[in-house]
């Protein structure tokens, strides 16, 4: 797995967005290739997770996680090959999966690698078999804690955590029905996921048709969109109902408060008098307690075909600020990656 390129692109925060993000936000550089020293390895970039946080840490409110810095390539969560080595414990040729960023190469010195062994679909890693699958499995079964019958509401049915969660509630014996942005997602939700139902988020009427999608109320609601979604959510959710908040996606590229009325008594008394507990989670605080338990069943489930998966692969390092700004407005269907370069 010798490296093919004697350069090293890779795609920086040119400036801090207001609003949605444009393609003047973000500057592909050209630089030199690495060469790894002693202890160290170089890895070539074959797949690039693109994921809604990296909305976030784009602008430099305070959050969770530190902001990128303007000036320096943008992080981002990779599967990638050893190209070149100098470390004992990886091979040229290996696959592994890291946080190398948005560029073609990357040096590292092993620490937050995680080799991939000898996968199918390698770049599954970063989807169904990696995080989003994993903030999935943690939303719905310990923050949601569904039972057979629950009827269960996801936002973002298509998307890489809604498709799993959905799929994830049918086998816990649950009524699904997702929101999904257009018609072709919604079927998708429907005949490919198993979905019961699937109700288009644009348009008129969306309480209507969700009401009518929902007879016997929400048991779960698996928050991944907020905004008019929830607006439509709410008045359905039932006595004891349970919110996990995993995002708010229609929200990402706010610059102040929506105007009014104010609606936070409206949620307040809603919440109390039908007993609902809400709880927001960020998933690396989980990787230590339920990692292990999740690769093992979704592993088990992606391969028997209980888990179906699917993904929007962008080729091109050069595509992925548009395929990103895309994602934060529902071009993408399915789990959004970059194909950055050859296996
Ligand atoms: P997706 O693959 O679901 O892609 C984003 C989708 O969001 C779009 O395709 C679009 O789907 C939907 N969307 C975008 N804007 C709006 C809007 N205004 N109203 C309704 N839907 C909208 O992304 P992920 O599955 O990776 O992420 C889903 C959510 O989970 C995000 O909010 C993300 O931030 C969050 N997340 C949270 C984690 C945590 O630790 N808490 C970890 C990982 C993800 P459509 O066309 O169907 O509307």
């Amino acid at each position: 797995m010798p490296q093919t390129s004697d350069r090293n692109r890779r795609i920086v925060l040119a400036s801090r967005p207001a609003g949605a993000p444009s393609p003047a936000n973000f500057r592909l550089e050209d630089g030199a290739l690495p060469v790894p020293a002693q202890g160290q390895l170089l890895l070539r970039t074959v797949y690039l997770s693109l994921d809604p946080y990296m909305r976030g840490r784009m602008s430099d409110a305070p959050s969770y996680t530190p902001p990128f810095p303007v000036g320096e390539v943008l992080g981002g969560g990779t599967v990638c090959r050893v190209a070149a080595s100098q470390h004992p414990g990886f091979q040229v040729g290996d696959w592994v999966t890291g946080m190398t960023g948005w560029q073609d190469y990357a040096l590292s010195d092993g620490a937050g690698l995680t080799p991939l062994g000898k996968l199918e679909h390698p770049s599954w890693a970063l989807g169904v078999l990696g995080m989003p699958g994993f903030t999935a499995y943690v939303g719905l079964l310990d923050i949601g804690l569904p039972k057979p019958g629950d009827t269960v509401v996801v936002a973002g049915a298509t998307g890489a955590v809604g498709a799993v969660v959905g799929q994830l509630a049918k086998l816990e014996g649950c009524t699904v029905v997702g929101i999904a942005g257009g018609a072709e997602k919604c079927r998708s939700a429907v005949d490919e996921l198993g979905l019961d139902a699937c109700v288009d988020h644009h348009g008129e009427g969306l309480r209507k048709r969700l009401a009518a999608a929902c007879p016997k109320g929400i048991d779960i609601y698996f928050e991944n969109v907020g905004g008019a979604v929830f607006d439509a959510v709410l008045p359905l959710l039932n006595v004891g109902a349970r919110v996990p908040i995993c995002g708010l996606i229609a929200h990402y590229n706010d610059t102040a408060l929506p105007p009014g009325p104010d609606r936070l008594p409206w949620l307040l008394s809603t919440l109390l008098k039908r007993r609902i507990k809400l709880q927001g989670f960020i998933i690396t605080d989980h990787y230590a307690s339920r990692y292990r338990a999740f690769a093992e069943n979704m592993g088990a489930w992606v391969k028997d075909g209980a888990v179906k998966y699917r993904e929007d692969v962008v080729v091109g390092l050069e595509n992925a600020p548009e395929a990103f700004i895309g994602l934060l407005s529902g071009k993408n269907f399915g789990k959004l990656v970059v194909r950055v370069g050859e296996d």
